[in-house]
């Protein structure tokens, strides 16, 4: 009997699909990384049937490939060659929401929008917010350890990953962590497993943090002529000690590309855009509102657009949240960098994609996490450009390390960004890492292509 057949009969063709329709939708994710179509997509609906799979799957060495809905940036949802998928579209629960304990228990699938939703309701909070909330998943989410607005403000996925069920490449059903707010047992392996990207565990089930729901909000657009006034507000909302829940920033490059699509609104001649969310419970968030237009207007701001109802607020955040898809809809291929500066050089690193685009000639659309430093630095490039696309990312990535930045910031490593990863890593640490990973997966079956070259 083939590894297919053995599949089948244990999980049934429900589960199993191999049709070629089915596998071509799990060919890509949301990266330029080239297609490779699984030979299979397993749907379990519980863990017993990934662990079944995974122990199927290990006896012929098949490799694996974990995913939620495919919208990686870095290539780490697109499957390994002869390799298979194991989809999690029916394992979306929400399990449980506790108010008493502030956590929630959700199955990996379960579409990090709806929880956000749903933990609202009753009046809680779950920040990490990546912009693609709509589609992603909470498994995807602690995979990649994934960031977003709010980073700055509350931290990322894996401020909130109390306890992870995981089954492991050696077909193990294993908990990690707890669900009380404190646990030192041992090594931190709920850290270690999220941003691991399917290299070192399934996730199967999440305990996570909440927190109460902030009553209150404030929204504001602050249009500026350039980056580097953006740049001074940013540098000066932080020494004076504000901390907004989202403080992200969109470059001229972008405006002029696709600002009429996005955000019509905005003033002439404005060259680059501040976003500034707070959101709390007192008079002290009141005064950081005031403080900032104050900062914004001294700096040069053209206008300052705030949102006083939920549809305003919403208009304000496409401008941003659109960017993305609005750069994608001009089709070109896209390279997503996701670089992160000291917040201060951030003027800098817009200067310098300037000029890459002058000396290598693709084009270049920055955007981001303004108060985190973590920028988003976008290649568009056409068919055939390849190579200089690779040498204008060289070029920003040198240019971020002789910053003191890092070449990731919340999109991971994936299959497009581990060269970089190698020249980053000291060779003890590169070395170490892959030392793990050999430990957690001794046939190499899990994500094999990802994060390390071979
Ligand atoms: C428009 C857009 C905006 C984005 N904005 C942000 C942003 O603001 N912040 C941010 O951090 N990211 C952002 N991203 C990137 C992406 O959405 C995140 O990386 C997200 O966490 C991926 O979730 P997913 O469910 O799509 O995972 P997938 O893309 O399916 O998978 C991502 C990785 O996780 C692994 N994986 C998935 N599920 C599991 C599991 N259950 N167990 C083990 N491994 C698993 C996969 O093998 C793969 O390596 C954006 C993407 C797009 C397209």
């Amino acid at each position: 009997m083939t590894w297919k057949e053995r599949l089948k009969m244990a999980l049934g063709e429900e589960v199993v699909r191999d049709d070629p329709h089915h596998l071509e939708g799990y060919a890509r994710d949301s990266s330029d990384a080239p297609a490779v179509v699984p030979e299979a997509v397993i749907h379990p609906r519980n863990a017993e049937e990934v662990v079944k799979a995974v122990n199927i799957l290990r006896e012929y060495r098949i490799p694996i490939t974990p995913r939620g809905s495919g919208t990686s940036l870095s290539g780490g949802a697109v499957p390994h060659p002869g390799g298979v998928v194991i989809a999690f579209d029916r394992m979306a629960r929400i399990k449980e929401i506790n108010a008493d304990d502030l956590l929630a228990v959700v199955e990996p699938g379960v579409i990090t929008g709806d929880l956000h939703r749903a933990v609202e309701e009753m009046n809680l909070f779950y920040p990490p917010d990546p912009a693609s909330l709509e589609t992603c998943t909470v498994g995807g989410n602690v995979a990649e350890n994934a960031g977003g607005p709010r980073a700055l403000k509350y931290g990322t996925t894996k401020h909130y990953v109390l306890e992870l069920e995981v089954v492991t490449a050696t077909g193990e059903r294993v908990k990690v962590g707890k669900r009380t707010k404190k646990w030192v047992v041992g090594y931190d392996l709920p850290s270690l497993f999220t941003g691991s990207e399917g290299t070192l565990g399934i996730i199967t089930e999440v305990a996570l943090r909440l927190l109460p729901r902030p009553p209150k909000r404030f929204t504001l657009l602050a249009a500026f002529p350039d980056e580097v006034s953006a740049g001074r507000t940013v540098s000066e909302m932080v020494r004076r000690g504000l901390l907004p829940a989202a403080l992200e920033f969109v470059d001229h490059k972008c405006i002029e590309a696709v600002g009429e699509k996005i955000a019509p609104f905005l003033p002439k001649g404005t060259g680059s855009f501040l976003l500034v969310e707070y959101d709390g419970f007192g008079p002290e968030f009141e005064a950081q509102v005031e403080i900032t237009y104050e900062i914004a207007s001294r700096n040069g701001s053209l206008e300052l657009l705030a949102a006083e109802d939920e549809s305003t607020r919403r208009r304000l955040w496409e401008a941003r949240r659109g960017v993305l898809p609005a750069l994608e809809g001009l089709g070109y291929a896209i390279r997503h960098e996701d670089v992160v500066v000291p917040r201060s050089r951030i003027p800098d690193l817009i200067a310098h994609t300037e000029e890459v685009e002058r000396k290598v000639g693709v084009k270049l659309a920055s955007f981001g996490h303004a108060g985190d430093g973590n920028i988003h630095v976008n290649v568009l490039y056409e068919p055939g450009q390849e190579e200089k696309m690779e040498r204008a990312v060289n070029m920003v990535v040198e240019k971020v390390w002789e910053l003191g930045g890092t070449s990731a910031g919340e999109h991971g490593i994936g299959t497009l960004k581990r060269e970089l990863m190698r020249r980053e890593l000291p060779p003890f640490v590169y070395t170490l890492l892959k030392d793990v990973k050999a430990l957690f997966d001794p046939d190499g079956i899990l994500n094999p292509h990802v994060m390390f070259l071979p």
